[in-house]
């Protein structure tokens, strides 16, 4: 399977995507979705994978949403490469790629918006005004055109798989959602599109978010349960690297993202670094 190579069928369209999935859907057939912006790697490929290992049809849909990006974010420069893409995914046996235009999502008069409230609003939804607004949008918009019976995200944008999730819990939607562990450089850097944009001496630097959050998790290992002597140690190491300056460094409750007084179960630690004009995000799951 791995080794046979079949391009997936590519659409530009809502209606031609639609017509695709009809008979599939009509047949029983299950269908998996697999979010992403493109520039793929091999954590968006985990989530192909375990669509194509749980569900009969899998989508891909490729797309740079401009409504997530804020005035000053990077979505000019943003990497896309559509060819590579579908090269990669012909690899992994995908059966459609779905990577419409700005005017087939936004058409002149565009005007519905999407507000999850909550789980959106600290962290990413601080320093990101409008972020999650425009991620929600785009989301309910890519459900509704593919209708996946089970959708893949990843743990590396964990507030975003929070968002996705109170999404399809407010709204009613039948989908199931599946997070997937981060998939790492053997460094530990989270890998990401956004990383390409590194140059080699900030590439080697950016492994500070993984060790901070490696601290983290030694620090509770050995007993410390003060959320707040926690977070200066990874601050400091954070800090310690040349070009660095934080965004956040936050250790929170896993199902709220609110702050935490002392660590008496799962906490998420999470932070997000700027790196010579990079703004790079992490997290790690800590249990004490
Ligand atoms: P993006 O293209 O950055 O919007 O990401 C598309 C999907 O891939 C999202 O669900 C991300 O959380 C997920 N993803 C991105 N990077 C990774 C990674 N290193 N490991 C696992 N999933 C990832």
């Amino acid at each position: 399977m791995k080794d046979e190579v079949s391009r997936p069928k590519l659409f530009r369209t809502v209606a031609d995507l639609r017509e695709f999935l009809l008979p599939w859907r009509r047949a029983g057939k299950r269908i998996g979705f697999v979010p992403t912006m493109g520039a793929l790697h091999e954590g968006h490929l985990s989530l192909v994978r375990a669509s194509k290992a749980e569900t009969d049809c899998t989508v891909v849909s490729i797309y740079v949403n401009p409504t997530q990006f804020g005035p000053t974010e990077d979505f000019a420069r943003y990497p896309r490469n559509l060819e590579r893409d579908m090269e990669l995914l012909s690899h992994e046996g995908v059966e459609a790629v779905f990577a419409p235009d700005d005017a087939e999502m936004y058409p002149p008069g565009y005007n519905t918006w999407v507000e999850v409230k909550g789980v959106s609003e600290p962290l990413e939804g601080e320093c990101r005004p409008g972020h999650f607004r425009g991620v929600a949008t785009v989301v309910l918009k890519l459900f509704n055109i593919v209708q996946p019976d089970v959708t893949y995200f990843g743990a590396k944008d964990y507030q975003q798989s929070l968002v996705v999730r109170q999404l399809i819990r407010d709204l009613n939607l039948p989908i199931e959602l599946k997070v997937l562990p981060t998939v790492r450089e053997p460094d530990g850097l989270a890998m990401s599109s956004r990383n390409s944009y590194l140059s080699p001496d900030a590439r080697s630097r950016a492994t500070v978010l993984w060790k901070s959050l490696q601290k983290a998790q030694d620090l509770l290992a050995q007993g410390e349960r003060d959320p707040q002597v926690i977070q200066e140690a990874m601050r400091q190491i954070i800090l310690s690297v040349p070009g660095t300056s934080i965004d956040y460094v936050a250790l929170v409750d896993p199902e709220t993202l609110s702050p935490v007084s002392t660590i008496t179960g799962p906490t998420l630690a999470a932070v997000a670094v700027r790196l010579e004009g990079t703004r790079l995000i992490d997290n790690l799951l800590l249990q004490p």
